[in-house]
């Protein structure tokens, strides 16, 4: 059974531009889907979509089998699903709480989501999850602007999976990073998805990076999928 099932969802803006025009696709457990396309071409909003910050027009989502694309199911959605879907944002630098230390933006799905803890539970737990990312205990107590690019993408990422999510959706998550940075980030994220059997939905205007991190690719191109399969294949006919 696929953990994620989307068909025909379709979204349009108060503007009337339709961003996502009937798309389906599916994601198997443990399995990493590279979401591929020009700017503009929905990319965002279908993520968005997917992650539950949008609400679609039309179509289903489904989650382990679960209907959680409608409006109705939003309540149930957030009381019991938000934990196995996790988010991480372009551009963690601006997308972080400038309010919140690293330690608390790492805390926040936890305090919200999860049961709660006493505050030894909650800072071994948040450490340990800095850990996971490579980010070191000091840099815990800083506030986003005292923390580099790439340190700030380690805390978006350590936030995400603070919660134990079943599925990750990244959001071109090294397009506002240096080369070096990109490459580490990266590999951090083939690590994570290796140790901990997460699945990924992963946008990208990059084939490249796609390539490395994903077993299969959608390509959206004005809202629609325009074409599907594994990277190799999509590859060998552009
Ligand atoms: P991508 O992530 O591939 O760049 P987006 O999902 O951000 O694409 O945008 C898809 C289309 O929807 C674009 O034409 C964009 O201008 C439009 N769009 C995005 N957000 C909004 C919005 N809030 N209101 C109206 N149009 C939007
Ligand atoms: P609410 O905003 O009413 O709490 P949701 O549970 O649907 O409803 O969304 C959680 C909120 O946390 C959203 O506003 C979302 O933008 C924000 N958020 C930021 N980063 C994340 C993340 N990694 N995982 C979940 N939510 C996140």
């Amino acid at each position: 059974r696929p953990l994620l099932e989307v068909s025909n969802l379709r979204k349009r803006y108060a503007n009337g531009h339709l961003a996502v025009d009937g798309v389906s696709f599916a994601i198997a457990p443990g399995e990493s889907l590279g979401l591929i396309g020009e700017s503009g071409s929905g990319k965002s909003t279908l993520s968005r979509l997917v992650g539950r910050l949008l609400d679609p027009d039309d179509g289903a989502i489904r989650f382990e089998g679960r209907s959680i694309g409608t409006i109705g199911a939003r309540d149930f959605f957030r009381a019991e699903q938000r934990p196995h879907i996790q988010l991480v944002f372009q551009d963690a630098a601006g997308s972080l709480n400038p309010r919140f230390t690293a330690f608390d933006s790492i805390a926040d799905p936890v305090r919200r989501l999860g049961p709660a803890r006493n505050p030894g539970a909650l800072r071994h737990h948040v450490e340990k999850c800095a850990a996971d990312v490579g980010l070191a205990p000091a840099l815990l107590d800083r506030y986003p602007h005292q923390l580099s690019g790439g340190q700030c993408a380690r805390v978006g990422i350590a936030r995400a999976i603070s919660v134990d999510p079943k599925l990750l959706i990244l959001d071109e998550p090294t397009a506002a990073l240096d080369v070096l940075a990109q490459s580490e980030i990266l590999a951090l994220l083939e690590r994570l998805r290796r140790e901990k059997g997460m699945s990924y939905l992963f946008v990208s205007h990059d084939l490249h990076i796609v390539r490395m991190i994903c077993d299969r690719m959608v390509i959206l191109q004005n809202g629609k999928i325009v074409e599907t399969g594994n990277c190799e294949e999509v590859f060998q006919n552009p």
